[in-house]
């Protein structure tokens, strides 16, 4: 089994509408959203979900009010300022950071640390293959996590499917969602623009994927709108030894097929979707 990563340094480079569209170009496959705090795939693909599981993560303190004295001891203890005092105390759930000094020094035993529920995590079927996802509460930091456990859990379904392909959604940027993106993957596609900023994020991913050594190709997505930037990306690519793996024109019809909720290649056969196809052809050499 193997397992493709697409990233991008930023969110709304084409990363989901590639993603679905090589969805549509292979049979054994499933696909992972980690995309954790603003999922998008489901645009596309409609997933069904027949699986909803809760996402537990570290602690909470919790304040059992009756026995609460407001001697203000947590309060002052409370380094990250998480304890309101009023009539008793009170914690803040958002500036909480479950690191349970209050519960050890509360001299009336009054404090608890109880499981943080941050989220959800999803199995949804699709016309394109078994989907795992998920959903991070707002507010909430652990998408680092969140993302391993979505990679994990796609690994097991995938195994139990017999699919031989992961196609990996992942996150933008290059926090600690990306980097926990980055483990087990034998391939990393990484979509950008071609914009200063582009470039700019195209070489951080770049520098992560060498140090975490997953093989890179590059697409460069609407290249025909800045001629001058993409030669330097393709310059960037040839100085750095990345393949580029191919490059997308601007299209309406990606649009279009975004808002029928349809992948490239259910849509129509277009500019784009020409261009996808050579690119899942060179992609495929190293699967
Ligand atoms: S330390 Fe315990 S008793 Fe004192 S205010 Fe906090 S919760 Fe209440
Ligand atoms: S668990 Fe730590 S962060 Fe949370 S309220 Fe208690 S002292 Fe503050």
């Amino acid at each position: 089994m193997k397992e493709l990563l697409i990233l991008s340094g930023k969110g709304g480079t084409g990363k989901t509408t590639l993603t679905a569209a090589f969805s549509s170009l292979v049979t054994s496959r499933l696909l992972a959203d980690c995309d954790v705090d603003a999922a998008d795939l489901h645009i596309i693909l409609r997933p069904e979900r027949t699986e909803t599981h809760d996402f537990v993560s570290g602690v909470k303190a919790m304040v059992n009010k009756d026995r609460c004295t407001a001697c203000n001891t947590c309060a002052e203890l409370c380094r990250y300022d998480a304890v309101i005092m009023n009539e008793y105390a009170e914690v803040d759930d958002f500036s909480c950071e479950g690191c349970g000094v209050c519960a050890h020094f509360c001299p009336e035993k009054a404090i608890d640390l109880e499981p943080n529920h941050c989220g959800y995590w999803f199995v949804s079927s699709t016309r394109h293959g078994t989907l795992i996802h998920a959903e991070l509460k707002p507010g909430e930091e652990n998408s680092g996590k969140l993302v391993s456990l979505v990679k994990q859990k796609a690994r097991e379904r995938a195994e139990k499917e017999g699919a031989k392909l992961i196609l990996v959604d992942g996150p933008p940027g290059i926090g600690c969602p990306v980097i926990s993106s980055f483990s087990g993957a034998d391939l990393v596609v990484i979509v950008t623009e071609p914009t200063e900023s582009g470039l700019h994020d195209l070489q951080r991913v770049i520098e992560l994927s060498k140090h975490f050594k997953v093989p890179a190709k590059v697409v460069v997505n609407k290249w025909d709108l800045n001629r001058e930037i993409c030669a330097q990306i393709e310059n960037f690519c040839q100085d750095s030894r990345i393949e580029l793996a191919g490059k997308i024109p601007f299209d309406k019809a990606v649009v279009d097929s975004l808002v029928a909720g349809k992948t490239l290649f259910e849509f129509k056969d277009c500019k784009a979707a020409q261009s996808v196809a050579n690119i899942w052809q060179q992609i495929q050499k190293n699967l």
